[in-house]
């Protein structure tokens, strides 16, 4: 229970942080007039719905209706209680809280003392590389590496040497030994766990080191990289390697480019590529996914050229998906991850990167060729093949893009793309949900064995029963319908309001041939069901129809913008395409 006491510490750490930016941490915010807007982290959503008012220090959802100042949202962000979000708050905000539990305090002040302890060998293992003799072997495997020192400097190389030189500037600086044996620094003995390797800090976002990962730097060592230990600080997984040099560059080219190792990025940045991160020692995971959220849409995944690399690649593709990111695809040619193929470009590694970078497929794209690679796509047995592992591809994103992703292969497959449908008969059976197959309408059933098709059906219907225009003419505009129906049906919707059931009987001679004969063989043999309900349902199913027309051509328009780089279009198109998706997998749930 919050006393009086902590009410004033309440108090105290709200007037030292900004909403705004703990916000910013999490969700990537617009201004916009006096409020700042973005995406709730709180429920999904495609638009933002989620307000901060800077001026209250409030913060409100128009889409779940979560609201609340700066502790409410470090309690549900950070999934913690009160008193939780308060004890995180105050950290940042340098406040001493007065009532913590000795677990709570103990374990904040163990976490700050390792943060420090963190920055201080960050800036030894820099001094020795730089300024002491001891260096020397880190300064030549950098020359060896291509990295320039103002690169160097910027992701705060080290050296540790061999020996207790770490343990020798923390005695004489009078800082606890334990302490940089529990941020995994320092071994029992007082030896440097990184001795004589190149140390690479992993910084978090905001640039504090939170661990290391460290090269050997002699010949005869197996172990090539060794890392940090999970800490309190440190959780692997969690973090973005190189994020807090990228962060705007990010913004700026509105992609993070992601690679698989530090060195990848390393050399990226040198050779001008700066919106570069590595996921750091792990296959990419959700926590960084959404760390990565804060700042971009879209992902241009680099990973290393052998299979693993390209496995990895799929993964990312799917786990972007799943948060509503997109992503590119780039494969370094002929070398085996980024950093040998950039180091190997030298000087033209900027143009031929930019060059990489504009050919790079969408990540779903890049699915399909690896699903059709090896296999011959003129050989029916391969097809087959191709088209299983492709519906396994789509079936793996949100149900959202799914059917977009079956147009887009469908494309892609040519001909044979009719072996994508997910359930194809399914699909095109009309009838509610549980009603047999051969429906009511006789649609699936029909004597001849020949198909009718819905736009057909509907007519004949309308010729025999003309009173079932009061309900379809509100269901459907004739624009929905068949170009080849559409002459017809506006003509017997006129004649229908101007001589009402007995009109076509009257006018019918007026009618172009072919569309006499049309009306007088459903007279003559009227199609199985004729009433009101099942001429709502034709409608209803004409306009599905249009709509996937629609949505495909959407799609086709989309892929066009996309390779154009036309951002604004293709954002439009992506917009109109998931509101139509919507509306067709509505009408798809009641129909
Ligand atoms: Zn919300």
């Amino acid at each position: 229970m919050p006393t009086p006491s902590s009410d004033d510490a309440f108090a105290e750490v709200k007037a030292k942080v900004d909403l705004v930016k703990i916000v910013q941490e999490h969700v990537r915010l617009t201004k916009r007039n006096k409020d700042f807007w973005g995406l709730c982290p709180f429920h999904q959503e495609d638009s933002p719905s989620f307000k901060v008012n800077a001026q209250m220090q409030s913060w409100y959802c128009f889409g779940c209706e979560r609201h609340g100042d700066v502790f409410t949202f470090v309690e549900l962000i950070e999934k913690t209680d009160k008193r939780g979000a308060l004890q995180l708050l105050a950290e940042r905000a340098g406040v001493e809280l007065k009532k913590l539990s000795p677990e709570q305090k103990e374990r904040s002040d163990s976490r700050r003392r390792l943060l420090a302890m963190l920055k201080l060998s960050a800036q030894y293992y820099e001094y020795v590389l730089w300024s002491m003799p001891a260096g020397e072997p880190g300064r030549r495997l950098l020359e060896r590496r291509k990295v320039e020192e103002e690169t160097a400097r910027r992701f705060q190389l080290g050296y540790a040497p061999a020996g207790r030189g770490f343990a020798e500037y923390l005695r004489a600086k009078k800082r606890s030994l334990a302490d940089a044996q529990e941020a995994g620094l320092m071994r029992r003995d007082g030896t440097d766990f990184f001795a004589e390797r190149l140390v690479v800090p992993i910084r978090d976002e905001r640039g504090q080191p939170l661990a290391f990962t460290a090269r050997t730097v002699r010949q005869d060592e197996q172990r090539k990289y060794i890392n940090s230990p999970e800490t309190p600080a440190y959780v692997k997984g969690r973090v973005i390697f190189g994020l807090d040099l990228a962060r705007d560059e990010i913004a700026r080219r509105g992609h993070a480019v992601v690679m698989e190792g530090q060195f990848d990025v390393i050399t990226a940045h040198g050779a001008g590529i700066q919106n570069a991160v590595a996921s750091s020692g792990t296959a990419l995971t959700d926590d960084q996914v959404r760390l990565l959220k804060r700042f971009t849409d879209e992902l241009l995944l680099v990973f290393d050229s052998d299979r693993a690399g390209r496995q990895a690649a799929q993964k990312a593709v799917l786990l972007a998906a799943a948060h509503q990111m997109r992503t590119r695809v780039a494969t370094v040619p002929g070398a085996k991850d980024p950093d040998e193929f950039l180091r190997a470009a030298g000087a033209e590694a900027a143009k031929l990167w930019e060059d990489l970078a504009a050919k790079a497929p969408s990540g779903f794209e890049f699915g399909m060729e690896e699903a059709a690679a090896g296999l011959n796509l003129s050989n029916a047995n391969h097809v087959e093949l191709a088209a299983r592992r492709l519906r396994e591809w789509i079936a793996q994103f949100p149900a959202t893009l799914q059917e977009e992703y079956r147009e887009r292969a469908k494309r892609w497959m040519g001909v044979s793309g009719h072996l994508l449908a997910a359930e194809p008969d399914e699909r095109r059976t009309l009838g509610r949900p549980g009603a047999p197959r051969s429906g009511k309408n006789g649609l699936e059933t029909s004597p001849a064995g020949k198909k009718v098709t819905v736009g057909r059906y509907l007519l004949q219907l309308l010729a025999v029963r003309p009173v079932a225009f009061d309900h379809v003419r509100t269901k459907i505009t004739p624009d929905e319908l068949d170009e080849e129906d559409r002459g017809i049906y506006v003509r017997m919707l006129e004649t229908y309001e101007r001589g009402g059931v007995s009109g076509l009987e009257k006018e019918l001679a007026g009618y172009p041939a072919e569309e006499q004969d049309l009306i007088r063989r459903a007279w003559a043999a009227p199609p199985p069901n004729v009433d009101d309900e099942v001429a709502v349902e034709l409608a209803e199913r004409i306009r599905l129809d249009h709509m996937r027309g629609r949505h495909s051509g959407i799609i086709r328009e989309l892929s066009e913008a996309e390779r154009g780089k036309d951002s604004e279009r293709v954002a439009r198109l992506e917009a109109e395409a998931r509101e139509l998706g919507r509306a067709i997998g509505d009408m798809e749930r009641r129909g």
